[in-house]
């Protein structure tokens, strides 16, 4: 296959085709059902196919489907005051992906700096571990040696430091230090939580220093870890945000978040896209949040993560030679495995289970945001017969 395939060889793929999907679960070509708790890489919020989402797709399939910025565009409004009325910003920019949420948001940075007379500051410190996409610019800033290597020089202005090292960080501000971008809790880092004293010891610095404080919430906001925005368990807010995965639903796109100072010095014509908040992505978006946002679904998804919690602890007690740790927050779960964690991945696949793989020896467990209590133990029973196989193959093998 690998050397007949007419597509890049980038990806390596499991071996399984999926015709549809319903909800929390993907069906095969043939009929076979797994248990998707991988939603796409964090993306499929609301599950598949939910009947509001497509009602809204074809709705605005049937009136217009592209616009470009060069008109206005009513779903693009509306959706910017929905995220600005239930978030720290005041300001949002439409993206087609992540890492372009994070372009824009490094752009913000910069921008603002130069606008306010220090175009020397341009430099932006990263943290050890961080994902924040594959554009030149993003994989500079993530800092992954093997992301990075052979793809020419590394695009200026990155410092990296240690993860949760204060002491680290401060010594790498410069005067040409402009921002701080991290993750709340690293994602394909391996699901790594920063601690709230941590954030609350970045934003202190970014007031002594005048540096602009960057989330990067692609993977942690809209729901995923039980509050709109992971950012609201610290309490602390950043000046700019990048979001994206959950916020479609599935449909590609992205937006960065700003208060309206951070965004003072991007004017009119300094930035743009042709289809970043095209009208079939705002339908989405807005059919995303009128879930995600309706009273009382957060705290079901708060409800469904004690169900995981506690049977995840218990797993942990029973496996402890195939499960190290549990971390994460609501239903962003990493799962870090004693043994390859690409066996355990493996190993729930064979009880069609599906997980996403992260660095730090982990597995993420990505549910759709709607699963309910009973499709969590449904899960938790798969990746408990995933662990009894896995031992029982060390056994064999000892
Ligand atoms: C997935 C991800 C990105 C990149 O998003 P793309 O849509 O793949 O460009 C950036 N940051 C984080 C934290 C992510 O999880």
């Amino acid at each position: 296959m690998a050397d007949t395939t007419p597509l890049f060889d980038t990806f390596s793929r499991a071996p399984l085709r999926f015709e549809r999907g319903e909800g929390v679960w993907l069906v095969t070509e043939s009929g076979e059902r797994y248990l998707d708790f991988g939603a796409g890489v964090a993306v499929t919020s609301v599950g598949h196919s939910h009947p509001h989402m497509v009602e809204a797709l074809k709705g605005q399939a049937e009136k217009v489907w592209h616009l470009s910025n060069l008109y206005e565009v009513p779903g693009q409004e509306t959706l910017a005051k929905r995220l600005t009325d239930a978030t720290f910003a005041d300001k949002v920019f439409f993206t087609n992906s992540g890492a372009e949420a994070l372009e824009c948001a490094i752009k913000t940075a910069r921008r603002y700096h130069y606008t306010h007379g220090n175009p020397e500051k341009f430099r932006i410190i990263t943290f050890e571990g961080a994902f924040h996409g594959r554009t030149l610019a993003t994989i500079a800033a993530g800092g992954q040696p093997k992301y990075i290597e052979g793809f020419g020089p590394k695009v200026e202005g990155f410092d990296q430091v240690p993860f949760n090292d204060l002491e680290a960080l401060k010594a790498a501000i410069v005067p040409e230090t402009a921002a701080l971008l991290i993750e709340p809790i690293q994602g394909e880092g391996g699901v790594r939580p920063v601690a709230p004293e941590f954030l609350r010891a970045l934003r202190d610095l970014c007031e002594e220093h005048g540096l602009l404080l960057i989330f990067d919430e692609v993977q942690t906001g809209v729901g995923r870890t039980g509050k709109f925005f992971a950012y609201e368990w610290s309490g602390v807010t950043p000046d700019i945000m990048a979001v994206a995965k959950g916020i479609g639903g599935g449909f590609p796109f992205g937006a960065c978040l700003a208060t309206a100072e951070a965004a003072s010095g991007m004017t009119a014509g300094v930035h743009g896209t042709t289809y970043g908040g095209n009208p079939l992505a705002m339908a989405c978006g807005n059919a995303v949040l009128d879930i995600v946002l309706a009273d009382g679904f957060l705290q079901q998804v708060r409800d469904v993560t004690l169900v995981f919690r506690q049977g995840l602890a218990s797993l942990k007690d029973r496996y402890p030679d195939v499960i190290e740790e549990i971390r994460g927050e609501g239903l962003l779960i990493g799962v870090k495995a004693k043994v390859p964690s690409a066996d355990l991945l493996h190993a729930i696949r064979a009880e069609h289970l599906l997980g996403v793989p992260a660095g730090d020896n982990v597995i993420r467990l990505l549910p759709p945001l709607v699963v309910t209590a009973e499709e969590a133990r449904e899960g938790l029973a798969r990746l408990e017969r995933a662990a009894e196989a896995v031992t029982t193959k060390m056994a064999k093998s000892a």
